[in-house]
């Protein structure tokens, strides 16, 4: 019988972020599809009141939590003590956590100390043969492998994005539901000599962060921006205009391809607020979002594999030959994307 761990860090204001809910729903799901399995939640942060409120109705049989002033920092000795002791606390045989920042990085170390196995990068949920199983991606997301362990406990970190967020128990009113207040079971934490202390955030200002996970569209920027136009002169300067503008209005998430990030490393006079953060595809990242705009981009690599997780997509190209668009684009708008977003910038006010 397995006792499903679901384990979260809270955010500063103790409540718990979609990428954390998403990871609860499907805890439940894999809990109700392993008959005799039983469903734990584990919070970690400075007050975990809150989120445990939240997840009163979850189906939980415990909450368990480790809560002060030093959990609230992301910090490999103390997020690993806490995470190491409510897996002990929860006799935890499986372990699932959202894939932020503070589990990618604590989490292995867990896994080692409890002398189980972990799993990254985790797509899907699900019980086989009433076994649990994982799905990730492999070779750059080309190849798509299910798994399944024998070792325990088992860990898995599941990427944001894969599973519908937990929304509050059926039947039970938003409202009602943050009104519920659960009974934390405080788990005690001896804590390990604290040598690192977060001194502080930076982080670019608001308007210059152009990715931005949960939007619901990705505009990809190509090379093609910064490349000579009819008039037989770049204008990188307006592109630049155009891309910001569109950014700002809808606050889209920006995806490069890898031409045109590498233009801006070489410190040219492209594409400023580009970095190589920006890029999707083989050699950079494989994003998840509803909608994708593609614009004056050509490469194989941005529309096979940047754009693998994205629902609906259309891209903008001068060449109506452009196999990559044709092949990969549910709309192919044979236009200059100059004049398009131009258009659509104007439309959008
Ligand atoms: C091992 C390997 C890994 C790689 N990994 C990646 C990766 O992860 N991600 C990635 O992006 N690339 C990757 N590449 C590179 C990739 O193969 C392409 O070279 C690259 O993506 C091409 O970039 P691009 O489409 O921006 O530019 P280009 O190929 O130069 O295309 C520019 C396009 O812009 C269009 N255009 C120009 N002006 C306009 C206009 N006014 N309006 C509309 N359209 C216009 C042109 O018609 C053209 O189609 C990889 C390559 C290798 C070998």
């Amino acid at each position: 019988m397995e006792t499903i761990l679901f384990l979260a860090f809270t955010e500063a204001d103790g409540s718990l972020a979609k990428a954390a809910l998403e990871t609860l729903a499907a805890a439940k799901q894999l809990s109700a599809s392993l008959p005799g399995s039983t469903l734990v939640a584990g919070l970690i942060g400075a007050d975990v009141q809150p989120a445990a409120n939240a997840i009163a109705a979850c189906g939980a049989t415990r909450i368990l939590g480790v809560s002060g002033a030093e959990f609230s920092q992301s910090r490999y000795a103390t997020d690993a003590a806490a995470a190491e002791a409510i897996a002990k606390s929860a006799a935890a045989t499986i372990v699932l956590a959202p894939a932020g920042s503070r589990a990618n990085r604590s989490l292995p170390g867990v896994a080692q100390r409890l002398g189980g196995r972990i799993d990254t990068h985790v797509t899907a949920l699900a019980a086989a043969d009433g076994k649990p199983a994982v799905t990730r991606w492999y070779y750059r997301q080309r190849m798509e492998g299910t798994l399944t362990r024998t070792a325990r406990p088992w860990i898995a970190l599941l990427e944001s994005g894969c599973a519908p967020a937990y929304a509050g128990a059926a039947g039970i009113a938003p409202a009602r539901s943050a009104a519920l207040s659960a009974t934390v079971e405080g788990v005690l934490v001896a804590l390990p000599t604290i040598r690192t202390e977060v001194a502080g955030f930076r982080s670019p200002p608001a308007d210059q962060q152009t990715i931005r996970p949960d939007a619901k569209l990705l505009f990809v920027a190509g090379a093609g921006w910064t490349k000579k136009q009819p008039d037989g002169q770049p204008h990188a300067a307006e592109a630049e205009q155009l891309i910001l503008g569109f950014l700002h209005k809808t606050q889209a998430s920006l995806g490069s391809t890898k031409s045109l990030v590498d233009l801006s490393g070489e410190g040219q006079d492209v594409l400023k607020f580009m970095t190589h953060l920006n890029q999707v595809g083989q050699t950079g990242a494989t994003p998840r979002h509803p909608k994708g705009l593609a614009t004056c981009c050509h490469g194989e690599e941005p529309h096979t594999v940047g754009w693998r997780f994205i629902g609906e997509r259309r891209a903008i190209n001068l060449n109506a030959a452009c196999s990559w668009a044709q092949g990969k684009a549910d709309v192919l708008y044979v236009a200059d994307a100059f004049e398009v977003m131009r258009k659509v910038n104007a439309l959008l006010g």
